[in-house]
């Protein structure tokens, strides 16, 4: 059922742990790296947030009329999700960001199940480890008709942008 409230975020703070991979006010924020305003509850300015990236950011999960069912919340299903971020061929493309290393498999299969069923495209990433520590790197997986997977898969290997 269509959402018509903004949800909120609490107990969930993933944009501001560092998932997104920002920077706030020129400090890079990435996992492992919080937001310096973070309070690891919530923001400690959060009137005077920044526009970018914090006021221009639309959570998937929070934005009206979200698709995404009340399970998907970040803190819970451990992905954020952005919709709309690109377009390929005419079709839409999300973008997944895990909240951890990897997007769980029930949440993954629903986003696959949605993108297949509303024939849009998907992009999803995996955080990369490097000595057992989240790193700022993450690598891309592509969902959606093969001639979009080969082609992300040529922007990877040229280090073109993917959207
Ligand atoms: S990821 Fe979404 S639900 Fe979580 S804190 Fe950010 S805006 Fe709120
Ligand atoms: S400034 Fe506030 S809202 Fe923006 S990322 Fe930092 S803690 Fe989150």
């Amino acid at each position: 059922m269509a959402k018509t409230q903004p949800r909120e975020c609490q107990p969930c703070t993933g944009c501001c742990d560092g998932w997104l991979q920002i920077v706030v006010e020129g400090k890079p924020v990435y996992p492992g790296k919080p937001c310096h305003h973070s309070t690891g509850s919530g923001c400690d300015d959060y009137e005077n947030r920044p526009v970018d990236p914090c006021r221009q950011f639309v959570c998937g999960w929070r934005m009206t009329d979200s698709p995404l069912p009340e399970w998907m919340k970040p803190s819970n299903a451990k992905v954020i999700v952005l919709f709309d971020q690109t377009q390929w061929r005419g079709m839409a493309v999300d973008v997944a960001v895990p909240v951890g290393r990897r997007i769980p498999p029930r949440a993954l299969q629903w986003l696959q199940q949605f993108a297949q069923t509303h024939h849009r495209a998907l992009l999803y990433s995996e955080q990369n480890v490097v000595d057992g520590k989240f790193s700022n790197r993450q690598s891309a997986h592509a969902y959606g008709p093969p001639e979009f997977q080969q082609e992300i898969a040529e922007r990877m290997q040229s280090g073109m942008p993917l959207w």
